[in-house]
């Protein structure tokens, strides 16, 4: 698309989130270490941005000719040929004009202007049918990286802020990647992201998860649209349809319905029911902010794993300590129900060193990966008992697969924690694993309450990958086996009298709320911003 010809262009996707949003894209590739940042300039500053530009090819025009005239003396040949190439790319005036058009027109930074120019020459040459067509679509990659880093040398404008190696600033955008895994999405700017569009990813994938959410609206399985679309390209989403419209027509963007931008904007607030605690799923401790505005019930599941995510380390007990008071804090007297870190699978990251594995979502990951990372385990453990001194701490053990596992991880935990005064942790479980459900009452006889992962557990339980959007269609709970086993865990609820709530995605879909009652679950939690949703469905089903 990069062929800056703006012409209307249709891409169909698989609707994972609902809403309607228009804006630039925001490319993100996962092999991008340090994400180029892009950021709008206004009318007045582009020319300020263009100057910057001449500076850093002029800078890196010299830095490439004096590697080339080292090599020379030393290699020669085709080693001196790499460099001579990146120069001539550099030095050409031709793509400066372009970049400087791009600034100028489209009112983007530098960086932008030079990835849109460069990424295209780069397909162009990967199009070619020559020998060396390799060589020359590499030279444009290496010449983009060296220009890049003459352009952060140069700085960047007043008021640009850097967030962790990405800009924020001006218009909000859309993000477009072959996948958002969930470290990925955790370090996103959330509060500038419009909508997600990708090529790979199922309805409960993280970032689909994380879109309805924010509510904002999400589109995944459009084969190769990381590689279609361009920064900087402006995009019309609607989230319901799965239709991309890649430099829509001004009409088509004012035919949205304003309904549409107002769902996305500004979720509606219902207040609590009496019957029903609405709690919320957060990931960092800074949306329990958001809970509160929603008048959420509470934190039914803080996905802790995304805390170290975000860090991209593995956080040390003291800074997990500091971000779970916040949220206790925050959230005052209404509960707080903190999940073990639950790694492997979908969720990893290079900090954690996990050995390559063929099936990682049937491999070290939940509870199995904390029995083998105890280290990890002590940190968190000592942290959250500490907290439990000033009041309650719900924790919740990820992924368990039977009673002896969850009672293993309980004992290492009261070994790590033995020591620290007033320890009142109040241990759950979670049914995750077809297993651990068929074992509830075991289970539920030693554990203090339970909460059903039902995104997990309809991966397990219908052999089905919750993030890969070839079967989107078949990851779908409303379906007789999946109510026989949420069954065997009510009776056992009910046997017990343990409280069990329902934390998955689940809770969400309006239609399964009063069949959820009926089993007599005592919560759900659901995104922050679909609570008023959530209650609203609730209500019209006749619940209190
Ligand atoms: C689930 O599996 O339903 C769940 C709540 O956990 P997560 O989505 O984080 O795996
Ligand atoms: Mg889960």
């Amino acid at each position: 698309m990069s062929d800056l010809s703006k012409n209307p262009r249709r891409f169909q996707g698989l609707p994972v989130s609902g809403g309607v949003a228009s804006g630039r894209v925001f490319l993100v590739r996962a092999d991008q270490r340090e994400p180029t940042p892009h950021y709008s300039v206004s009318e007045a500053e582009a020319p300020a941005e263009c100057d910057r530009l001449r500076r850093a090819v002029a800078g890196a025009t010299r830095e490439v000719a004096a590697i080339g005239d080292r090599v020379a003396e030393t290699l020669g040949g085709a080693h001196e040929a790499v460099f001579r190439a990146q120069g001539a790319i550099l030095d050409a005036p031709a793509f400066l004009e372009a970049m400087c058009r791009i600034i100028r027109e489209e009112r983007v930074n530098a960086e932008t202007a030079v990835e849109q120019v460069m990424d295209l020459q780069e397909r162009r040459c990967g199009e070619l049918d020559q020998a060396d067509a390799e060589d020359r679509t590499s030279g444009f990659a290496a010449a983009q990286r060296r220009l890049c880093r003459a352009l952060a040398r140069e700085g960047h404008g007043e008021g640009v802020v850097l967030i962790e190696g990405m800009l924020r600033r001006g218009e909000q955008r859309i993000i477009v990647a072959e996948r958002l895994t969930a470290d990925l999405t955790a370090s996103l700017d959330s509060g500038n992201t419009l909508g997600f569009i990708t090529a790979r990813g199922g309805r409960a994938s993280h970032s689909a998860m994380l879109a309805r959410g924010l509510g904002i609206p999400a589109i995944s399985g459009i084969k190769d649209i990381h590689t279609i679309l361009g920064h900087g390209e402006q995009v019309l989403m609607d989230g319901d349809s799965g239709e991309v419209t890649v430099w829509p027509e001004e009409s088509q963007v004012k035919a949205v319905p304003s309904a549409s931008w107002a769902r996305v904007r500004s979720p509606f607030i219902v207040p609590p029911l009496r019957s029903l605690p609405v709690m919320a799923n957060i990931n960092r401790a800074e949306d329990a902010e958001e809970v509160v505005a929603m008048q959420g019930d509470g934190v039914g599941l803080y996905r802790t794993e995304y805390e170290f995510l975000a860090a991209r380390r593995v956080l040390d007990e003291e800074e997990q300590f500091e971000r779970y008071r916040h949220v206790t804090e925050i959230m005052a007297e209404r509960p707080v129900y903190f999940r073990l870190l639950d790694f492997g699978g979908d969720k990893t990251a290079a900090f954690l060193e996990l050995p390559v594995q063929d099936n990682p979502a049937l491999g070290l990951r939940g509870a199995r990966l904390l029995e083998a990372r105890p280290e990890l385990l002590e940190a968190q453990a000592r942290a959250l008992a500490r907290l439990s001194a000033r009041r309650p701490v719900y924790v919740m053990y990820p992924v368990i697969v039977d009673c002896e596992q969850f009672l293993k991880l309980k004992n290492m935990i009261a070994q790590y924690t033995r020591g620290i005064r007033g320890v009142r942790l109040v241990h759950g479980v979670m049914f995750e694993a077809p297993s651990a459900c068929l074992d509830a009452d075991r289970l539920l006889a030693v554990a203090d309450f339970a909460s059903i992962g039902s995104n997990d557990l309809a991966q397990y339980l219908f052999a089905v990958d919750r993030g890969n959007e070839h079967v989107v269609d078949d990851f779908q709970q409303d379906r007789p086996a999946f109510w026989r086993v949420l069954q065997v865990i009510a009776d056992a609820a009910r046997a017990t009298g343990k409280p069990v709530g329902v934390c998955g995605e689940l809770g969400a879909r309006p239609e399964c709320l009063a069949r959820l009652m009926q089993c007599g679950f005592a919560h759900i939690s659901v995104g922050p911003r679909i609570i008023g949703a959530v209650r609203r469905a609730a209500a019209r089903a006749g619940i209190p």
